[in-house]
């Protein structure tokens, strides 16, 4: 199967849950996943329509920055999201880069984003990284510290949060993971419901390919695709 036919079947699928949760496709973001994908293969994806990529590494987004951008069709840009850990230390190379930061979990990190743009003069758009499912092995935020994190960054004047984002686990059968996804739902319905000053979140990051339907019919509004669209990644020196 060829990146476009991959698109055609992940957008049929995504219109399908999006109709099951009284939306349309509109309504859900289409992340394309291009970690350790060549430009070539990405750029398939963006002549196909897929402008928003997301990418987990700093290093691959400053790699493919420049290049991806002669396959932007006319008018028209590629929309960088991170979405993978991001050191303290690292911000400064994608601040001006990304449209949105997925991964924020920790005061420190907001702090330094704060830092890196204001002095760019610009509002970064973020999201917080919730561990819905307590898993050991995952970065985020534990749900109950959600609100105290959010309280700090409601303050900062060059962020905006939009919303909340979370890395299920990975299972067998998707339906697994719908409890955690409407955890997360509620999560963001109860945070808006703090009323706290400059947070209003509409935003809710969750699904990858193996289970990005289930994620949409609770609600998701951007789902990550990777091994759906560009097919199996591997890692050398990795077995
Ligand atoms: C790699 C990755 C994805 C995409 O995973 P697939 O299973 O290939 O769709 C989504 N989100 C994050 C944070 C990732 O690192």
């Amino acid at each position: 199967m060829s990146v476009v036919e991959n698109i055609q079947n992940v957008r049929a699928k995504i219109a399908a849950a999006a109709e099951k949760s009284g939306r349309t496709a509109e309504d859900v973001l289409l992340l394309a996943v291009s970690k350790t994908k060549p430009v070539e293969l990405i750029g398939e994806a963006v002549q196909a329509g897929c402008l928003s990529l997301g990418e987990n590494k700093v290093q691959e987004i400053m790699e493919k920055y420049e290049p991806m951008m002669e396959y932007a069709p006319e008018g028209e840009r590629i929309h960088w999201h991170l979405i993978g850990h991001l050191q303290t230390n690292k911000v400064k190379y994608i601040i001006d880069k990304v449209d949105m930061i997925h991964s924020v979990e920790s005061l420190k990190l907001a702090e330094e984003i704060e830092k890196r743009a204001a002095q760019k003069d610009i509002v970064m758009d973020i999201l917080i990284e919730v561990n819905m499912a307590a898993e050991e092995s995952k970065f985020g935020v534990k749900p109950e510290d959600t609100e105290a994190l959010l309280r700090e960054i409601a303050k900062m004047q060059h962020i905006r949060v939009r919303g909340l984002m979370t890395v299920a686990p990975f299972v067998e059968n998707q339906e697994e993971n719908r409890e955690v996804f409407r955890q997360m739902r509620e999560l963001l319905v109860d945070m808006n419901g703090k009323k706290i000053d400059n947070i209003k979140m509409d935003t809710l990051s969750m699904g990858m390919t193996g289970d990005y339907e289930v994620a949409i019919e609770e609600g998701a509004t951007i789902v990550r695709v990777g091994t759906g669209i560009f097919g199996e990644r591997y890692y050398p020196n990795k077995g």
